[in-house]
């Protein structure tokens, strides 16, 4: 049992009373078919009736672990006690009035948060928005009315969202933007630093990768013409690439040496989710914009771009919004997700995931050949799947381990430029015998591979 989820208290234990997917599963899968559209894809096919703690219960009464939180969202666990009383709360008092008609006052609360919270000691504002693509968006816009310049550099296995802007900024064709362009002009694309595929080796990533980064903005765009260098201090959707260490603080250094605002994307690696409220605190990075969505609110859609006053205020009165943008109940779900995170200390508990992670997942390095790589931080965790004797990537391998952990109960993620990285995003309140299950489950996966 737990006392962190809202609802009724859901048993802490994987459960399996049916195969997967159950009965009910499979008549609603049958109703999806019918009436959602087929871009819309799920990675399971069962769907949920009740989430908490670290399972998820389906609509057939099997109960499974959780190791994707939503993609890094209910990282306070889903329906946490703070996030349902502070939300309903909230709904019964007012569901809209639009912040930019008649304003409320936990949308200012949140901005105070997130001025408090973010890396830096400066004057700070914040806007909020509904989903991580429109924050992106809106930091562009931001950028572009400060430094009147227009272009946007970002970076090889990059994802920024959905948006015609954003898959712009997204680095993988398939499925981000196949078939949906033409995109947004004046984005330009540069290498990063990713250790484990570096064709000259780990220890000179670094140095080279922002050496060529800095080399191509210089030549091929113009350090003058550039508003924006947008990146993720741990990139998400293409593989939990950790940035080798000093790369991030030379493309820092360039951006502040050329008036170019720097635009830190934690929409997946912020609140927590690393063991540090953001990811980019590791390198004692500040950047001028940062822009946060997925773990802040609990599962409730709420988005915001936070960053110098003077940067922030660039935009004209009027020129930032929308209709939903800080909606009241996500304000109020947000209010009591950051209050969850600092009780419970969620920082270290990502921190303790990660011992408990790459401890079993290094042992099961020197069993199976085809673990070419284990990375990440706090509770965003992933293993880069090969083939045996090579760096070659190995996304059947990785599918067929995805498709034997789901049948068995556990919910677990791919990503990766090549599809071969196995991601890991538990909720941080899951409890520690139900992570090591769920990594037995990994376990005999690779076993029966
Ligand atoms: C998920 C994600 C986005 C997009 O957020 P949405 O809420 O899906 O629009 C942007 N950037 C990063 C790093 C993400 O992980």
């Amino acid at each position: 049992m737990t006392e962190l989820s809202g609802g009724p208290a859901l048993p802490q234990e994987r459960r399996l009373v049916t195969a997967i997917p159950g009965p009910k599963s499979q008549e609603l899968l049958a109703r999806k078919g019918a009436a959602v559209a087929a871009g819309v894809g799920s990675v399971l096919p069962v769907f949920a009736a009740r989430a908490g703690g670290g399972v998820i219960e389906d609509v057939d009464g099997n109960s499974l672990i959780d190791f994707g939180s939503g993609i890094a969202v209910t990282s306070v666990g889903s329906s946490a006690e703070a996030v349902v009383r502070r939300a309903s709360a909230q709904l019964a008092d007012f569901t809209h009035t639009c912040f930019m008609v008649t304003p409320y006052e936990g949308y200012i609360a949140v901005c105070e948060e997130l001025a408090k919270l973010t890396p830096g000691d400066h004057a700070k504002k914040s806007a909020l928005f509904n989903s991580g693509a429109e924050a992106v968006e809106n930091a562009v816009k931001i950028a572009r009315a400060y430094t009147k310049r227009q272009a946007v550099v970002v970076f090889d296995h990059g994802y920024h969202g959905r948006t015609n802007l954003t898959m712009a900024l997204t680095a993988k064709n398939m499925p981000y933007k196949h078939s949906f362009g033409p995109f947004a002009p004046e984005v330009y694309r540069v290498p990063v630093a990713y250790p484990y595929r570096w064709l000259t080796g780990a220890e000179n990533c670094a140095e080279e990768a922002a050496a060529q980064a800095i080399d191509m903005i210089s030549k091929q765009v113009g350090a003058e013409n550039v508003a924006a260098i947008v990146i993720e201090p741990v990139l998400g959707e293409g593989g939990f690439i950790e940035p080798a260490k000093g790369f991030l603080p030379k493309i820092v250094e360039f951006a502040k040496d050329n008036g170019i605002v720097f635009v830190a994307d934690e929409i997946q690696s912020g609140f927590c989710r690393t063991g540090q409220w953001f990811a980019c605190e590791d390198e004692g990075i500040v950047p001028d914009l940062i822009t946060t969505a997925k773990g802040i609110a609990g599962g409730l859609p709420l988005a915001a771009v936070t960053g110098r006053a003077e940067i922030m205020d660039a935009a004209h009165s009027g020129g930032l919004g929308g209709t939903y943008g800080g909606n009241p109940v996500a304000c109020a779900a947000a209010l009591g997700s950051i209050e969850t995170m600092r009780e419970l200390d969620l920082n270290a508990k990502a921190k303790r995931i990660e011992e408990v992670m790459k401890g079993r997942l290094g042992a099961m390095q020197e069993k199976f050949e085809i673990i070419g790589d284990i990375r990440g931080r706090g509770a965003m965790i992933a293993i880069e799947l090969v083939q045996p004797g090579s760096k070659d990537p190995n996304p059947s391998a990785t599918g067929a381990l995805a498709k034997a952990c789901h049948a068995a109960g556990l919910v677990v993620l791919t990503c990766g430029t090549y599809g071969n990285v196995l991601r890991f995003l538990p909720p941080l309140v899951i409890g520690e015998d139900l992570l090591n299950e769920g990594l037995d489950i990994l376990e005999e996966a690779f076993t029966q591979l």
